[in-house]
């Protein structure tokens, strides 16, 4: 039996019926958990493993909205139908959710023979649909996961499919993930940093670090840019290449964003009245329409002026939700904060977007700087850059600076601001005023001669 019963077949008694998808005729999950649990109970005394998987269609929701929801309904029938004869002997497919599928194989003992199995599925489904007159074209993704060990219960399957799941739609559409251990060492070593990160953002332990930015012609540092630093106890330090993408996934982005500005502001309050500071802003920040009140209520409690701050933002932030972005952009400028784009040439640099978004500053990726020296294709490409934020009137910063001749490069280029461990690491609040006091006394010891 494959568990595909064609929708208005025979009779059926009540509790067919609570099993049973109303639409597609197939069973639903309550059928898909009772046969997991039942196949989990007989295995018990077995070693043989078996194999499950989540199927997720892409795009079905725009399918819906061009179609209609009778012909979505269509298309969920196809679907079912194309599974369900798919299907081997005591396999079985059920209609998970609404445009999610799962299938459970007991004789599939192996990663590599589910993926296969998953990838036919995938295969299958991508055929064309007959809408009416039209053609309606879908694809896939698939996460499964293996049952190897009587520990395990159908829920525990059921999430490791889920999260393969997640990593295959992630990875882009139509594709298939097979949960591994390696996976499972991933996913608890990010829920390790979730929660010990959670804990240090209440307990105000995420610090701000301050790197100098300087004029590249007199060599005067011009302001700082604000980077997030977290030590912990168990986990030592943690790069924010590393957490702030977790804290962004997990929701915690706002209130240690709100922790970082907070600190920094009132770290460069003492600095001169010159020197701005340059903070980084997330994608997901630019989706939130709090964002930008609560780093106006930050300043004004601080009590940092707001023409002294810059923030920086990447092409990915401006790219999920462009006119969130923009409006979250535009109540910033209105106040006298000025944005920078940062790791400009990394992302998709679409020249597009800096016509329709206006950019007070544009930075430089490392990636270029590094390797102004000995390959042309880079240079060409700093000159171009240098040129088109002339034209349209951006100031620009080359980040990643890390010797002499980097920096006299740029400068002869007419490259304004440089940025890089040449003219200085990150550090903390105290060491950067040691070091802006040193810098003045250098200027006025110049001054005197
Ligand atoms: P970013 O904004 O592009 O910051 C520049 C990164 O390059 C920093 O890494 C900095 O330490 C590093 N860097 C600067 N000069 C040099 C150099 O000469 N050589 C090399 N090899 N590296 C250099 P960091 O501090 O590890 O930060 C990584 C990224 O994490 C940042 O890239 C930024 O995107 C993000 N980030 C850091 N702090 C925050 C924060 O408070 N909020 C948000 N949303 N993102 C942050
Ligand atoms: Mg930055
Ligand atoms: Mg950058």
């Amino acid at each position: 039996m494959n568990g595909f019963t064609a929708s208005g077949s025979g009779t059926r008694d009540t509790t067919d019926l609570a099993l049973t998808d109303p639409l597609t005729g197939l069973g639903n999950h309550r059928r898909f958990f009772d046969k997991v649990d039942r196949l989990i109970r007989e295995r018990a005394d077995d070693p043989a493993p078996f194999a499950i998987g989540l199927l997720d269609l892409d795009g079905f929701k725009p399918i819906n909205d061009l179609f209609g929801r009778k012909a979505g309904d269509f298309i969920l029938q196809q679907v079912a139908l194309r599974l369900g004869a798919a299907m081997d002997q005591n396999a079985l497919v059920v209609r998970f959710g609404a445009d999610e599928f799962a299938f459970l194989y007991p004789m599939v003992f192996s990663e590599e023979a589910v993926a296969r199995k998953a990838q036919m599925l995938i295969e299958i489904l991508s055929a064309p649909y007959d809408v009416g007159e039209r053609t309606a074209r879908l694809s896939a993704s698939v996460g499964c996961s293996l049952f190897f060990s009587g520990d395990e219960t159908t829920e525990v399957l059921v999430n490791k499919a889920e999260t393969a799941l997640y990593h295959a739609k992630r990875n882009g559409r139509g594709g298939v993930v097979v949960y591994t251990r390696e996976m499972e060492e991933a996913a608890k070593r990010v829920t390790r940093i979730e929660q010990a990160l959670r804990r240090a953002v209440s307990a105000g332990e995420v610090e701000p670090h301050f790197q100098p930015i300087v004029d590249l012609k007199t060599r005067r540092t011009i302001g700082f840019e604000a980077l997030a630093r977290w030590y912990d106890r168990d986990l030592g330090h943690v790069s924010p290449a590393t957490f702030i993408p977790i804290a962004e996934e997990r929701g915690i982005i706002g209130p240690l964003a709100q922790l970082v500005l907070r600190k920094a502001t009132e770290a460069a309050r003492n600095w001169p009245q010159d020197m701005f500071l340059s903070f980084n802003l997330s994608p997901s920040q630019l989706v939130d329409q709090n964002t930008g009140l609560q780093i106006l209520s930050i300043l004004s409690r601080t009590g940092f002026d707001p023409r002294r701050l810059e923030i920086e933002i990447t092409e990915t932030g401006l790219m999920t939700d462009p006119a969130s972005a923009e409006k979250i952009v535009e109540d910033l400028r209105r106040v006298g904060i000025r944005v920078s784009l940062d790791d400009f040439g990394t992302g998709q640099s679409s020249l597009g977007r800096l016509r329709e978004f206006h950019f007070d500053k544009l930075k430089i990726d490392r990636a270029f700087v590094s390797s102004i020296m000995d390959d042309k294709p880079s240079e060409h490409i700093i000159r171009a850059i240098l040129a088109m934020c002339e034209g349209l009137g951006m100031d620009v910063v080359a980040e990643g600076i890390e010797d002499e001749r980097q920096a006299d490069r740029l400068n002869q280029f007419g490259c304004g601001g440089g940025q890089g461990y040449y003219f200085g690491k990150p550090a903390n609040a105290e060491a950067t005023l040691g070091y802006l006091r040193e810098s003045m006394r250098g200027a006025q010891r110049m001054r005197v001669a």
